[in-house]
């Protein structure tokens, strides 16, 4: 059985033909290229290994020449400074990492900020307060290693799996800043006749969040 792999997300297909379209990231099928099977195998791999020392100390010898040889493995080595913090960010998976913070942060004080109104609990209401604060402090990370790894790991494409999450990133922190800025001119906003539509627009940021971990769950577990 062949296996032809989506250039976009990494998703493996088997089957003598690439599929219409990619399951996961739902680029077309001409994304998708044929993996060839056998050179993979450790059996053929061990061999290699024997002569890589002297390979090294040619290329360390030879000096200038050494610049053409990199291309095949790395053809974007981090130079720059800032290449290497965003190759660390990406390599260590900073995205799914820094998302934990405001997602463990979103309910709770979506759920304080619901008590509060039911139950008209004032300390309830700074407590959300607070802990909306956090999550747009995380916010920067979470964005912007969310982008990084959206160009490094899946090409920058725009398939609608890719438009629905940059969307639901859009809501969530769309939501979150406009809750923190109304609670700060009126901390008073559950007791007024808005209160309903403070409630529905932290709602409306925490179904959004679930939205954006969905995808991103579905990206990294191709399922
Ligand atoms: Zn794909």
């Amino acid at each position: 059985m062949k296996k032809w792999q989506c250039t976009v997300c990494k998703f493996v297909h088997e089957g003598d033909e690439p599929p219409d379209k990619c399951p996961v990231c739902g680029v077309s099928g001409d994304k998708f290229i044929l993996l060839e099977d056998p050179p993979d195998t450790p059996d053929t791999q061990v061999p290699e290994k024997g002569p890589e020392p002297a390979a090294v100390s040619a290329q360390t010898t030879s000096g200038p020449e050494a610049t053409t040889e990199p291309e095949d493995d790395q053809p974007e080595a981090p130079r720059t400074p800032y290449e290497k913090i965003v190759h660390l960010l990406v390599k260590h998976h900073a995205h799914p990492v820094s998302v934990h913070m405001p997602n463990g942060i979103l309910p709770v004080s979506v759920a304080l900020f619901i008590l509060a109104w039911v139950f008209d609990l004032g300390l309830f209401v700074k407590a959300g307060f607070i802990n909306l604060v956090f999550v747009v402090l995380a916010f920067p990370l979470v964005l912007f290693s969310g982008i990084l790894e959206w160009k490094k790991k899946y090409a920058g494409g725009l398939t609608l799996i890719f438009k629905l999450k940059i969307l639901a990133a859009t809501v969530t922190t769309t939501a979150c800043i406009i809750s923190v800025i109304w609670y700060m001119a009126d901390p008073l906003v559950l007791e007024t006749s808005l209160a309903w539509v403070f409630i529905l627009l932290n709602i409306v940021m925490l179904a959004a969040a679930g939205v954006a971990g969905h995808i991103g769950g579905k990206l990294v577990f191709k399922d």
